[in-house]
């Protein structure tokens, strides 16, 4: 942890996923006058609750070149940074019961496998053989690409802080900022934190669920807003597989996962009990199996349930990322690089202008379909 600076280069908002990423994205840059500003601790907001997955499975081709993109780096993490992240690739498996959602899914597929990934169509039996525990009534078809998969969140958050930290970033904890000043002609001089003032030109909003409220703080409108989430864990896998995917079912949202010797898993509803309905439909060992403890975090939505991601018009220099609906903590890798090419000028490696804060205006919203 770092004492407050009076001035950086860079002040970033937030220190989870998206903000430690950009941190270490601007240090590999050389940018390295640069805080960290978190309101409470590394990892505390929704990357620390989330399950830590990343599918190259969207129907939006900007995110399944983000997911590549981060992907990418996330097999590489170790060696980039030091720090284990527990990476394991089982797959992610879509099951699906409405004929609606299959055309979808099938015009998805082409647009991953233009792209190289390994994303293919399954049927209810070769699900089957994969899971051998589901029970697949009423299910027409399923998808599966076996790059997917999950790891620890919080070590990602540790090892891009740690990375950015050995290049000179620092690291504000319990350290939330409070206002966002300009100057002259609108230009953003200085933010106020809980530890006092930071002099900087140039703020990025990390700020995930909270984005809107920091948005604020610089006339910015970003239409994001925190929806709970919660996540179920069990002690033992009722003797499913080891290599389990990450099986979605995907009209009710119901979906698991391992963790450990158990198996975590959640879905739209709130409590428990009301995901019993579709556990007992698709997965009924898990019925027999105690649920030891859950958690919950926010979803930081966005109208089209896709990121927002740019530059304000103005304030000039007022970055944002935000608005990842669930897809927050995969993609953070590739919009922490863009971040940094933001600040530093340098033309995208992936050009997510699609994803400006401006599109809602413009009504060009983009709505991502492959949404749990
Ligand atoms: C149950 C659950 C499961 C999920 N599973 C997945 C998954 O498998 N894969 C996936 O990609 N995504 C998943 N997500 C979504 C993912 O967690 C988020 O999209 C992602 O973590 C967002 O990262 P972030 O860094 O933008 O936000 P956060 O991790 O929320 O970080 C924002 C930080 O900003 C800080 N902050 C807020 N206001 C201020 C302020 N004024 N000053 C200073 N700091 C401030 C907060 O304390 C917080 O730490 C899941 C979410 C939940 C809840």
């Amino acid at each position: 942890m770092s004492p407050r600076p009076e001035s950086a280069a860079v002040v970033i908002v937030g220190g989870g996923a998206v903000g430690t990423a950009a941190a270490y994205h601007l240090a590999r840059l050389g940018i390295t006058d640069v805080v960290v500003c978190e309101r409470e601790t590394l990892g505390s907001g929704s990357t620390g609750k989330s399950a830590g997955g990343i599918r190259l499975q969207f129907g939006d081709e900007l995110n399944v070149r983000l997911s590549l993109r981060s992907l990418a780096e996330l097999e590489r993490f170790e060696e980039l940074t030091g720090q284990p992240i527990d990476l394991v690739q089982p797959g992610y498996l879509f099951l699906l019961d409405d004929e609606r959602d299959v055309g979808v899914f099938r015009q998805a597929l082409a647009v991953q496998q233009a792209l190289g990934v390994p994303s293919r169509e399954i049927t209810p039996a070769e699900a089957r053989e994969l899971v051998p525990q589901l029970t697949l009534d009423g299910i027409v078809t399923a998808t599966y690409c076996p790059r997917d998969g999950y790891m620890t969140a919080d070590a990602v958050v540790r090892g891009y802080a740690a990375a950015a930290a050995a290049r000179g970033v620092r690291i504000c904890q319990s350290c939330p900022v409070t206002a966002i000043r300009t100057g002259a002609g609108g230009r953003i001089v200085g933010v106020d934190t809980a530890q006092g003032p930071i002099a900087t030109d140039t703020v990025i909003c990390a700020a995930g669920a909270w984005s809107a409220e920091v948005g604020r703080l610089a006339g910015v409108e970003l239409p994001v807003v925190g929806l709970p989430r919660w996540m179920h864990f069990t002690p033992s896998d009722g003797g499913l597989p080891a290599r389990l995917p990450l099986t979605i079912d995907f009209s009710s949202g119901f979906y698991f996962h391992r963790e450990g010797a158990g198996l975590v898993f959640g879905g739209r509803e709130q409590e428990v009990e009301g995901l019993a309905e579709h556990v007992a439909r698709r997965l009924p060992v898990l019925l027999e199996l105690p649920v030891t403890s859950s958690w919950w975090g926010y979803y930081e939505v966005s109208p089209d349930e896709n990121a927002i991601v740019g530059e304000a018009a103005a304030p000039g220099r007022f970055l944002y990322a935000t608005g990842f609906s669930g897809h927050g903590f995969q993609q953070a890798p590739a919009v922490g690089e863009h971040l940094a090419e933001l600040v530093a000028g340098l033309p995208p490696t992936l050009d997510l202008s699609p994803f400006d804060v401006a599109r809602f205006a413009a009504g060009h919203e983009r709505r991502e379909a492959f949404v749990v």
